[in-house]
């Protein structure tokens, strides 16, 4: 049988990181900021043991069935998501009782208020902060309830989350900032919150939460050595919706057996709109990519460049008004069928060429061959997503 691209990814990161937890985490107390009381907790190395059993069990097949249920679990919690800024809204509010005042400006500024669902465990009062999905293995929810309004959140959504006061609780943290980077999908939990209605509509419903999407951010500095990162907190960021959907339906197609294509994130739509192609063609935004992929080496992807004499041509051997930006899905294409028309300048659609490739193809899609090489070497997006201060600065 085939292995997954996911399974792969898991059976290679779980020696890994078995490797590292076992290898850097010594007997040893740990502090656990807390502004209320100092804690302390206590690491030993048969404990590390026991919770990488738990945590990052040896067998992948069970490993990958509770991931890919994860974020299952999560997208089918994501309607019921609010938007970043309400829920930024009501984590400032700092009270447990939510008055009709305050609920309305939430629920304007696109926030859900759910009510409280005894049958689910993300609806429901539970002092716990941290919600565990199937087996314990990874993280669920994160919840914020009164006790830890101490937290802050930023105007870009970012909060840090402190951890549970045990070694399994501290080694989870670390486990899934490292999925994040072995995966190169960030790892993606619910973050909660509930209130006390003002007036409660009856015996059973008291209380409403909202909860957002939040992925998990800023992890490298603290795999470099889990030693002395275990007792870190983890570092998240709140997002939106659409953004949330596209990042965990990257996981589905790493699940497949036999597919050949390689599937990338969603460009954040306001990067997306600042490197469209009418803000490149003929400006100085567009020479700066022309610039970057001539320092970096990079090659026309057609075949038909100097009229087929020079194939693939190197863009450092092109003066710049000799290099253009392709679309894949043609122009007059997507005037044809409008579907696309909006995403027709979209950084994706896009790749460098030579002037004469370019105007060879007219109309037309490029070839299977043209195809792969552009894949190969990147669209612009693709470019972005690697190298966005890099092509900046040039
Ligand atoms: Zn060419």
């Amino acid at each position: 049988m085939l292995k997954s691209k996911i399974f792969q990814i898991l059976e290679s990161s779980t020696r890994e990181f078995i490797r590292k937890a076992t290898g850097e985490i010594a007997n040893r107390d740990y502090r656990i900021d807390s502004p209320s009381d100092d804690k302390r907790v206590k690491v030993t190395t048969t404990q590390i043991g026991a919770a990488l059993k738990i945590v990052c069990p040896r067998d992948t097949s069970q490993l990958k069935a509770d991931l890919v249920q994860h974020f299952e679990e999560v997208r089918g919690l994501i309607p019921f998501c609010s938007s970043p800024k309400s829920f930024r809204t009501a984590w400032d509010l700092r009270s447990e009782l939510l008055n009709p005042w305050d609920a309305n400006t939430i629920v304007d500024q696109g926030g859900q208020l759910v009510p409280i669902n005894k049958g689910s465990r993300i609806f429901q009062c539970i002092q716990q902060g941290v919600e565990l999905g199937r087996n314990k293995r990874l993280i669920l929810a994160v919840r914020h309830s009164e006790g830890n309004y101490e937290d802050k959140m930023d105007d870009l959504g970012r909060f840090t989350y402190q951890p549970p006061n045990n070694a399994a609780g501290m080694l989870r943290y670390r486990w899934c900032q490292f999925l994040s980077g072995s995966m190169k999908i960030p790892y993606i939990l619910l973050a909660v919150m509930w209130f006390k209605v003002h007036q409660p509509i009856n015996k059973a419903l008291t209380h409403v939460f909202m909860v957002s999407p939040a992925k998990i951010i800023d992890y490298e500095e603290d795999l470099k050595d889990i030693g002395i990162s275990l007792s870190h907190p983890l570092e998240l960021q709140i997002t939106s919706r659409t953004e949330a959907l596209s990042i965990v339906n990257l996981i589905f197609p790493l699940d497949e057996t036999d597919l050949e294509i390689e599937t990338r994130y969603e460009l954040p739509e306001q990067l997306a709109r600042e490197w469209s192609y009418d803000k490149l063609n003929n400006t100085e935004k567009g020479c700066r990519i022309k610039r970057w992929a001539q320092k970096t080496g990079k090659k026309c992807p057609g075949a038909m460049c100097k009229n087929g004499s020079i194939p693939h041509v190197e863009f450092k051997d092109l003066p710049l008004s000799e290099i253009s930006f392709g679309h894949i899905v043609s122009k007059n294409w997507a005037k044809a069928y409008t579907y696309t028309l909006d995403k027709i300048d979209h950084p994706d659609n896009l790749y460098l060429t030579c002037r004469s490739c370019n105007s060879s193809l007219g109309d037309t899609f490029p070839d299977k061959s043209f195809r792969d090489d552009i894949v190969k070497s990147g669209t612009i997006g693709d470019w972005l997503r690697k190298d966005e201060a890099e092509i900046r600065k040039s």
